[in-house]
């Protein structure tokens, strides 16, 4: 008994020192994301063109208003607080209430596990068989089949083709970034936090109107599995819902902060419609400045990934990589891998296109790129095809019509241009790269946070 016990409680620490050791995702780092300066009355910012004008970090850390936001952030939880649903929201009392009807006929005995910030202590004694398919626990990412749910998406199905994303945006200093991304004619898939879409609207807005792909990354970026169903319910409809009022579109797709999640949780975001989208490969890009993790050390993470292509890893498939929009080292050390990245792979493109959901959202007259169409392909190069109208992994369902959005080209990137745009998050190019400036920017971002 004894011995059993102990080996439960290794698995799960072994369980949960692997997943929170590889947390991605922000890690505990969340507290460290970019909060902006102080705040200005009257800034400059108006609409989305002033709001994407500066590739001053500072500057474009000023907080603004922006009426149609103030206009309806009523409706909404408190931002960075857990969410709940809000008072008299009728809409979201009605569907909870469905939603929970089925949770709790499905997985009566399964409740919520440890605490939001990640302190597993009061689930010391899980199941070792991991019977909830816990990505925090062994890394599941396969519910059983009975279960009904889907798989979650860990990877790509295009050969050689590394599956680009950011999560944690958007950042208010992501200029830099997207202006180089837009350069490239490179879109991306977006992973938002709803209390940063309310924070900075007008970055949001950039992000669908750069042609990217937005996802849903949770209110408040706390511990899923840790979640009652309604506070979790809540994470992921008001991010849902916070996008879909300032970016005009409803996502179908979100990732778990930390990768947490477990089928109490996947059941809630597929009652929500929400494709669970997690990873393959990590940069740990977030690391960097903790616990002694350095530059150097997340670009040999992105090396390790390019050279598994090299290696012929990806010779059916293809990586979904984690990197983040969270600060300016993270964004920064993109612009400093770009060019590997494509040298090494031989395509770089969003989840969506990846995939061939050419109606990722809701409004199914928002169009995206297929794979064909993304990477410019005139014949069938490709291992799921354009004609592919569903995925394996069952994800969103691709509309018979063709993406209308135009690729911008996939002209390769060139140095000067990362450098510049490194420069304008305070980074200096030269070979692998050099922090000293972007380390003082985050130091003085660092005073005025909390
Ligand atoms: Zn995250």
């Amino acid at each position: 008994m004894l011995q059993a016990t102990t080996a439960v409680l290794l698995a799960l620490s072994v369980g949960a020192s692997q997943a929170l050791g590889h947390a991605g995702c922000g890690g505990h780092d969340i507290a460290r994301r970019n909060l902006g300066g102080p705040i200005i009355a009257a800034a400059a910012v108006t609409d989305e063109a002033s709001a994407a004008s500066s590739v001053d970090p500072v500057e474009e850390c000023m907080y603004y208003s922006y009426q149609p936001v103030l206009d309806v952030v009523k409706n909404f939880p408190t931002v960075w607080q857990t969410a709940a649903i809000v008072p008299g929201d009728d809409e979201a009392t009605a569907l909870f209430a469905t939603i929970n009807a089925t949770v709790n006929a499905k997985y009566p005995n399964v409740g919520p596990k440890g605490t939001h910030n990640g302190d597993w202590t009061l689930s010391k004694n899980y199941d070792a068989k991991d019977p909830d398919c816990w990505w925090t626990h062994s890394q599941c990412t396969t519910p059983a089949a009975d279960s009904g749910l889907k798989a979650d998406i860990v990877s790509v199905p295009e050969p050689e083709t590394w599956g680009l994303g950011f999560d944690d945006g958007p950042n208010c200093s992501h200029n830099a970034l997207y202006d180089y991304l837009r350069d490239q004619g490179q879109k991306a898939t977006m992973f938002y936090i709803g209390s940063n879409v309310i924070d900075w609207p007008l970055q949001a807005l950039r992000g669908i109107d750069d042609g990217h792909q937005l996802c849903v990354h949770t209110w408040s970026h706390q511990y899923m599995t840790s979640m009652t169903n309604e506070e979790a319910f809540a994470e992921l409809y008001y991010t849902r819902k916070s996008i879909q009022t300032v970016a005009g579109v409803t996502p179908m797709c979100w990732r778990p902060p930390y990768g947490d999640v477990d089928n109490r949780i996947r059941l809630i975001a597929e009652s929500l419609n929400l494709t669970n989208i997690v990873w393959s490969d990590d940069t740990e890009d977030w690391q960097v400045g903790t616990g002694g993790v350095t530059q150097d050390d997340v670009s040999k993470n992105y090396q390790l990934v390019i050279d598994k292509a090299g290696k012929g890893t990806y010779a059916t498939h293809g990586p979904v990589v984690l990197n983040h929009e969270i600060n300016n080292m993270t964004m920064a050390e993109f612009l400093t891998q770009y060019d590997k990245i494509k040298a090494g792979f031989k395509y770089v493109v969003p989840i969506a296109a990846a995939y061939n959901w050419t109606t990722p959202y809701v409004e199914t007259n928002v169009t995206f790129p297929d794979f064909m169409t993304y990477t410019n392909q005139s014949s069938g190069d490709s291992a799921s095809g354009s004609a592919s109208a569903t995925d394996a992994s069952g994800s969103p369902t691709a509309a018979a019509s063709g993406g209308s959005a135009s690729p911008s080209g996939t002209g390769s990137a060139n140095s000067s241009t990362a450098a510049k745009s490194a420069a304008a998050l305070g980074v200096e190019v030269k070979g692998a790269a050099v922090w000293g400036v972007a380390i003082m920017l985050i130091g003085r971002i660092a005073l005025s946070m909390w």
